[in-house]
C-alpha cells in the first residue's frame, strides 16, 4: 500500500493548484492528498505533511503525524498552531530564496543610496535638484538576523562595496561583516547604520522588538527595511520617525495583517514604499523540489530533515 503524504493549503491560496501538481509529480510513489480527499483510515495512517497554508484543526485532525514540511521559511504560524504537540517542522531553505531576497535587498538598498525614492517625490512636485549621494563604501547598513537569507544579502551587499554589520544570537565569525549581539549590540548597531534591513523571524523574542525606543536610537537621515515580519516592528513608530524627519526612507513589505487595511496612513506617505510581500517570491519548482527530495530521503533512507527549534521560534 501506498505511503500517505498530505498536501495542507488553504482554498483562497492561488499558488495551491500550481503546487499541487509539482508536488504529485515529485512523489509519484505516494498517494498525495489534499485534506478534504483523506479518509478517517487515511488520517490515521499520515505521518508526513506539507504544508502551504494550515488550520490549527487539520493539523489536530492527525493523531500520527511526526512532522511537516513547510513550504515557506517563516514558520511562526505552524509553531503555534503545533503548541504543545511533539509535531516536527521542517522550514524551507531554498537557495533559490536566498538568491531572490539578496537581489531585492540590494535593489531597495540602491534605490535609497542613489535618492532614486526622492527623485520621484521631486518629480511629482517638478523639482530639479541634485540630492548629495554617499559612497557605497561609506554606506553602513545593518542586517538584523544573519541566517539563510540575510547571509546572502550581506554578501550581494559587500560584493558591491557596502560596509556590512549584522545582528544576530549566536557568536558567528564572518569575513567583512561586524557582528553584534544582544539587546546592547542592538542599539550600537541601529545607531551606526545608514540603512536598516530587517531579516530576524518573527518569534517570541522578536515580537515588536524594533520598538519605539529603539527607532528613535537610529540615526537622523536613516532609512528602514523590513522583508521580514510586520510584527517585529513598530510601523506607527516608524510612521512617526518619518514624520518628524529622522527616518528619510522606510520599505515594509510585510504587515501584521495582510493585505494591508485599505485605510492605514502607511499608503499615503510618500516616504514609505509598501510592498504586497514580495520580497522573496518562492520559486515553485525549487520549493516543491526541496521539499519532496526531504520526504523522499525520510521514506527512502529513514532520515530526518533539520527541524527548526520550536523554543527559539525559528
Ligand atoms: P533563519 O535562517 O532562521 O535566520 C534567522 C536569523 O535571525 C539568524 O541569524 C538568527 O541568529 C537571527 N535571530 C533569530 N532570533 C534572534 C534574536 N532573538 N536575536 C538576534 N538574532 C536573532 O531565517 P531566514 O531564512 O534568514 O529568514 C528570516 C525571515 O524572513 C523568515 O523567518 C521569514 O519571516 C522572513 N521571510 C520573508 C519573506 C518575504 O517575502 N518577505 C520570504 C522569506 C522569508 P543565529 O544565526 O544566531 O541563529
Amino acid at each position: 500500500m501506498k505511503k500517505i503524504i498530505v498536501f495542507l493549503y488553504l482554498t483562497n491560496n492561488k499558488k495551491a493548484k500550481k503546487y499541487l501538481s509539482y508536488f504529485k509529480e515529485q512523489l509519484k510513489d505516494f498517494d498525495l492528498k489534499t485534506f478534504e480527499e483523506l479518509k478517517k483510515d487515511e488520517l490515521e495512517r499520515c505521518k508526513v505533511a506539507i504544508v502551504l497554508d494550515s488550520t490549527k484543526e487539520q493539523l489536530q485532525s492527525f493523531p500520527n503525524l511526526i512532522w511537516v514540511q513547510s513550504v515557506k521559511a517563516g514558520v511562526e504560524k505552524l509553531i503555534e498552531q503545533l503548541n504543545g504537540s511533539q509535531v516536527q517542522i521542517s522550514r524551507l531553505i531554498d537557495n533559490q530564496l536566498s538568491y531572490t531576497m539578496a537581489n531585492t535587498v540590494l535593489a531597495w538598498v540602491y534605490c535609497i543610496q542613489k535618492n532614486i525614492y526622492a527623485y520621484k517625490i521631486q518629480q511629482n512636485n517638478s523639482i530639479w535638484n541634485e540630492i548629495e549621494e554617499q559612497e557605497n563604501e561609506d554606506t553602513n547598513i545593518a542586517i538584523l538576523g544573519l541566517g539563510e537569507l540575510g547571509l546572502k544579502s550581506a554578501n550581494k551587499l559587500l560584493e558591491n562595496d557596502f560596509k556590512i554589520s549584522a545582528w544576530a544570537r549566536s557568536k558567528k565569525d564572518v569575513k567583512n561583516i561586524k557582528m553584534y549581539y544582544g539587546d546592547d549590540g542592538l542599539d550600537e548597531i541601529l545607531t551606526h547604520a545608514d540603512i536598516v534591513v530587517c531579516l530576524l523571524p518573527l518569534s517570541k523574542s522578536t515580537r515588536n522588538i524594533i520598538s519605539k525606543d529603539k527607532i528613535n536610537l537610529m540615526k537622523k537621515g536613516s532609512a528602514f527595511i523590513n522583508f521580514a515580519r510586520g510584527a517585529i516592528v513598530d510601523y506607527e513608530a516608524i510612521e512617526l520617525s518619518i514624520n518628524n524627519g529622522q527616518i528619510k526612507h522606510a520599505v515594509l513589505d510585510v504587515f501584521n495583517t495582510e493585505p494591508l487595511d485599505k485605510n492605514s496612513t502607511l499608503w499615503a506617505n510618500e516616504k514609505i514604499s509598501i510592498l504586497p510581500h514580495v520580497s522573496a517570491i518562492t520559486n515553485l519548482k525549487t520549493a516543491s523540489k526541496i521539499s519532496s527530495d526531504n520526504v523522499n530521503k525520510y521514506y527512502n533512507e529513514g532520515k530526518f530533515p533539520s527541524f527548526i527549534n520550536k523554543e527559539l521560534g525559528y
